[in-house]
């Protein structure tokens, strides 16, 4: 996962600078304008320096994957409303107008997740929709409205925080993924006893590694 960082200028209306004292909440949002691109909207945040919208994120997700950070994340963003006090927002890119994410959007956003729910010590379901803070239909895909019903927008929410919790996981157990395998055969000592000597040292010697008695 690759984060540029591309901060705003420090503004009243996009980057006020105000202390974010906590984090227990990560907030996804979709830009409701398909088709633009992670460093536009970056951009249009940008711009409300001069006198505008009180709007911001801290990242954004565009449509190739790539992320931009705006905002460090010990500053408030302008963007979830009431959870502004105690979350770190995400807005997405989409290509049309159902807001759907594609593939390598959401593929980058639940990594983005991932990353952000371990590094406050938070858990997969600690992400919310703008829309369980206001109502509001963002991200659109995820909520209910006349195209979808609240059973399944609120499914494809929750695939989409099993998607990082599978992620999570996957990060938390090395002892399968990363680090070196061994395989004891029994049968190749000459006693049962002989081999579990061996296992000790392999064990000591490399700890951390996931060994197997065959
Ligand atoms: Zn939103």
């Amino acid at each position: 996962m690759k984060i540029t960082e591309n901060f705003l200028t420090p503004n009243k209306f996009s980057r006020p600078q105000i202390k974010l004292e906590k984090v227990i909440k990560i907030a996804v949002h979709y830009v409701g304008n398909p088709g633009s691109s992670a460093i536009a909207n970056r951009n249009y945040f940008e711009n409300q320096k001069t006198g505008g919208t009180y709007v911001s994120s801290h990242f954004i997700v565009g449509l190739d994957g790539e992320i931009i950070q705006c905002i460090p994340l010990d500053e408030w963003s302008y963007c979830t409303n009431q959870a502004n006090g105690y979350s770190i927002s995400i807005e997405c890119c989409h290509p049309d107008s159902t807001g759907k994410f594609n593939e390598k959007t959401e593929a980058s956003l639940a990594e983005l997740c991932a990353y952000l729910l371990k590094k406050f010590g938070l858990s997969s379901e600690d992400i919310i929709r703008h829309y369980d803070v206001t109502k509001k239909q963002c991200p659109l895909y995820w909520s209910p409205t006349k195209y979808q019903s609240a059973e399944v927008a609120n499914g494809r929410f929750s695939a989409f925080k099993e998607r990082v919790k599978k992620l999570m996981n996957a990060e938390e157990t090395p002892s399968e993924k990363n680090a070196a395998k061994y395989y004891v055969q029994v049968g190749a000592f000459l006693s049962k006893t002989n081999a579990e000597a061996y296992l000790a040292t392999v064990k000591k010697d490399y700890p951390g590694a996931f060994i197997k008695v065959l």
